[in-house]
């Protein structure tokens, strides 16, 4: 009987099964396609350059072995290297590449003992204990479009993410970048879209990952040099979704590596999404052509809902949770929580769980209250008219007389105290902090917080002033 390529390609496939991990044999042999035989030389067809790499890297051994088994010792392996995706309108480009021109592929000795399978590919979001390789997708299945509520500002993220779930890789969107300011919604929209996906396509390979948890694993990748099963592992994703991808800002080798990942699964129709807090014009220190790359699909951006969509995420969310509260009070949460969901979620759930500690009923009063600390803990900032117009009410005097020149010693007390909260609760600088507060100069602040500063340590009286005021800052 006469040998043919795909005679004895198979009967070298027999012997490589029998000594790989049957997903490594499933992924990196199956694929490749026996083309000619002439002599002692077999060429095959690989998918990718990257492909041939990982066969040269990784299986050159096995496939020595199995090779000669078949045809002697001068056995050749020829690659055929076929670009399938990349550029389908034109002819498939070829390179043949003689295994000569790489490493010594077909040395003198052929009887280097075979070691390819005490090397697994390792795999980050391997579960452990499954006989296949199963990639966790690291979704979280109560961030989804059901619980996603539309409004103005956000339908174009929200459609677009719902298209891309229903044809993966199959729209123009793609990438999808979602981005906007912090708690709108970014992470919730990108695990929805993995969920959906999930839901419609149970064998696409989703996975959702942090840019920062994405960085930490390329860090360690390199320091246990095996970068190359990194890239690999995310080439064989159908679905990646990175979050926060402003995180790369300034980290050339993760941008450097992403790139690569990028393009390969691009290439080959694999879906991508990212979020940022940033629309790419604007986010630092990301490389050009990578940049480039995140325009070339769709950018969507989140704002900050209008009223009606944040009643509706209220009401919606009470509901879930089986709580019933009065429209004055959705209304009054609504109206004052304007731009950012999460603290919109936040203030429901301080207020539920305050009212069943407490066994108090749900009032204005008690929202008030959880409200303003919620918003007084995002505009931390007090301005130094507010701490003149404080300081003045607590002394009892005018503020035309705390800005005066009077050296009345209460007077001064109450001058440097405001100077003192100025510089501690502002970003203001000395020489501005003086010209607002009776027109002094820099020194004369910088007198005055040393002098609160010490009399703070010896002064009982004086270190109640400085505790009340600040409790009436804070407030
Ligand atoms: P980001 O990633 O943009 O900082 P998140 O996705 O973490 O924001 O959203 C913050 C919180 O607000 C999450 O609990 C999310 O479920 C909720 N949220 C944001 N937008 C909506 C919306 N339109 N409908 C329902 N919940 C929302
Ligand atoms: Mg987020």
């Amino acid at each position: 009987m006469t040998n043919t390529a795909l005679s004895v390609w198979q009967a070298c496939l027999s012997f490589i099964k029998d000594n790989i991990k049957p997903q490594a044999y499933k992924t990196w042999f199956e694929p490749i396609k026996p083309m000619k035989l002439s002599a002692d030389a077999l060429t095959i067809q690989v998918p990718s350059k990257f492909f041939y790499e990982w066969l040269e890297e990784h299986y050159i051994k096995l496939l020595r072995v199995a090779l000669v088994r078949e045809l002697g010792k001068d056995a050749k392996l020829i690659y055929d290297v076929r670009m399938e995706n990349a550029y389908s309108s034109k002819q498939p480009h070829t390179v043949k590449i003689p295994s000569s021109n790489r490493k010594p592929m077909y040395g003198q000795n052929i009887s280097v003992p075979l070691e390819f399978n005490k090397r697994e590919l390792r795999n980050p979001f391997i579960i452990p204990g499954i006989q296949k390789v199963k990639i966790e997708s690291q979704l979280n299945p109560n961030y989804n479009f059901d619980n996603f509520i539309e409004g103005d500002a956000n339908r174009l993220a929200r459609s677009a993410g719902i298209a891309v779930a229903n044809k993966p890789g199959g729209t123009s969107f793609n990438p999808l970048l979602i981005y906007g300011g912090v708690g709108l919604g970014k992470t919730h929209i990108a695990h929805a879209i993995g969920v959906e996906i999930k839901n419609k396509y149970a064998d696409k390979t989703v996975l959702y990952i942090s840019a920062e948890k994405f960085t930490q694993q390329y860090i360690d990748a390199v320091k246990t040099n095996s970068r190359n099963d990194f890239i690999h592992f995310y080439q064989m994703i159908d679905v990646l979704i990175i979050d926060d991808v402003q995180f790369l800002s300034g980290k050339t080798g993760t941008q450097d590596v992403f790139f690569h990942i990028f393009n390969h699964l691009h290439q080959n129709g694999k879906q991508v999404i990212l979020t940022s807090d940033k629309a790419p014009v604007d986010m630092q220190d990301i490389e050009q052509r990578l940049l480039s790359r995140f325009k070339w699909g769709l950018s969507a951006e989140l704002q900050a809902p209008d009223f009606e969509t944040r009643i509706s995420i209220l009401q919606n969310k009470l509901f879930r949770d089986g709580v019933v509260m009065p429209d004055e009070i959705v209304e009054y949460i609504a109206k004052h929580i304007k731009s950012n969901v999460r603290e919109l979620e936040g203030v429901l759930i301080s207020m539920i769980a305050q009212a069943s500690f407490n066994k108090k009923e749900f009032t204005l009063i008690l929202t008030k209250q959880i409200v303003d600390k919620f918003v007084k803990n995002t505009n931390r900032e007090i301005s130094i008219d507010h701490i003149q117009k404080t300081v003045s009410k607590y002394f009892e005097i005018e503020l035309a007389v705390l800005q005066s020149k009077t050296r009345k010693r209460h007077i001064v007390q109450a001058r440097q105290l405001a100077m003192f909260f100025a510089k501690r609760m502002t970003k203001a600088s000395l020489a501005s902090i003086g010209a607002q507060i009776g027109k002094r100069d820099h020194a004369t602040v910088l007198h005055a917080c040393k002098t609160v500063d010490n009399l703070t340590e010896t002064d009982k009286q004086f270190r109640k002033y400085v505790e009340d005021i600040t409790k009436k800052l804070s407030y």
